[in-house]
């Protein structure tokens, strides 16, 4: 049985990292400040390998115990949330990684970052590769999340190189799944409640901008596989099956059997038009892909959810 910390814990993907990690026997520790993440997505936990601590990382992180793993999932990830919380953003990437590489490096832990595929900004390469370099604009609206990741990765380089940490960067594309905030701005959770209220989905631009959307449970396989190997380097992971938004938008109106019609909005500042990963490291290193069709994944995120939460009731 291993010792994980789990920044991030309470939220979308980390609250599904605690339930896998517990699955697999080990002891979970989730730090949280619950800035976007909820205890609503945690209640379900009745395991006394699981402990919730509510603490701001960007703050002093003090953990007493042994610790084998640090998954440092922890940064407001939905634009609506970034865009609300610039400074904090920039914060949880910089001294909040700071605090939690400190945390891998003194307790002799390996280390995990939740990175983005948005470190390849509005990419000039399709699909991307790791070795990619990206183009971001570091002072447009989005920069305070794209920037606060690319310097995460240099720093989690930097503690490696320098201090001998064990560090892992996963780059996740887009993910989707149950416990979704039904108003956090996502394209996936905002055409589900839209079209389960049988109300227009709104789609940016002419819809044609491309995604690539990863089941969760693809998603934190891939992540626990990359945390128990001996892989430094950047790895993708996500699905590299490509979607328009309109094609998006078209399958959740079948899945959902809504009423719902199309309509239009300006695109938002650099939007990316696409956005697919190359996962040939995944496969090469890990042996990983994933497994789950769009279709699928969109019924089972309505089964797993239920309606009223999809349709925002709790949020
Ligand atoms: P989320 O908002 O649901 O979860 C983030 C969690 O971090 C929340 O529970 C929040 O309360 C917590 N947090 C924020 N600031 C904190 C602080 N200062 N101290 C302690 N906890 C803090 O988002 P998510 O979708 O689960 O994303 C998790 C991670 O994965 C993020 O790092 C994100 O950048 C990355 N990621 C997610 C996606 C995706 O599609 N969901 C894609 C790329 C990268």
């Amino acid at each position: 049985m291993s010792t994980c910390v789990v920044t991030g814990g309470a939220g979308f993907l980390g609250s599904h990292l605690c339930d896998y990690l517990l699955g697999q026997g080990h002891r979970v520790i989730c730090v949280d400040n619950l800035e976007t993440g909820s205890l609503q997505n945690i209640e379900h936990i009745r395991d006394a390998a699981f402990e919730f601590r509510n603490i701001d990382i960007t703050e002093h992180v003090d953990l007493p115990e042994d610790v084998d793993f640090v998954y440092h999932l922890a940064s407001p990830a939905s634009p609506i949330d970034y865009l609300r919380l610039p400074l904090h953003t920039l914060k949880v990437g910089s001294h909040g990684t700071h605090h939690m590489l400190g945390v891998a490096k003194f307790k002799r832990a390996r280390f995990l970052l939740a990175s983005t595929s948005e470190v390849y900004g509005d990419p000039e390469v399709h699909p991307q590769t790791e070795d990619y370099w990206g183009h971001v604009n570091p002072i447009g609206p989005r920069g305070v999340y794209d920037e606060a990741k690319r310097y995460a990765e240099a720093l989690t380089m930097a503690y490696h190189r320098q201090q001998g940490v064990d560090t892992s960067i996963v780059r996740i594309f887009n993910t989707y799944g149950p416990r979704m905030r039904a108003h956090d701005g996502r394209a996936i959770p905002t055409f589900m409640r839209q079209a389960l209220e049988d109300r227009p989905l709104t789609v940016f631009g002419e819809g044609e901008q491309t995604r690539s959307f990863c089941y969760v449970d693809d998603l934190i396989r891939g992540i626990v596989a990359l945390a128990e190997s001996d892989v430094h380097s950047p790895v993708n992971i996500g699905n590299p099956n490509e979607f328009t938004l309109l094609e998006l938008a078209k399958k959740v109106i079948e899945v959902t059997e809504s009423r719902s019609e199309i309509v239009f909005e300006p695109l938002p500042v650099d939007d990316p038009q696409q956005r697919r990963p190359d996962i040939a490291r995944a496969r090469d290193l890990l042996g990983w892909e994933p497994a789950v069709e769009l279709l699928d994944g969109l019924r089972m995120t309505i089964e797993r959810s239920g309606v009223d939460r999809l349709a925002g009731a709790s949020d």
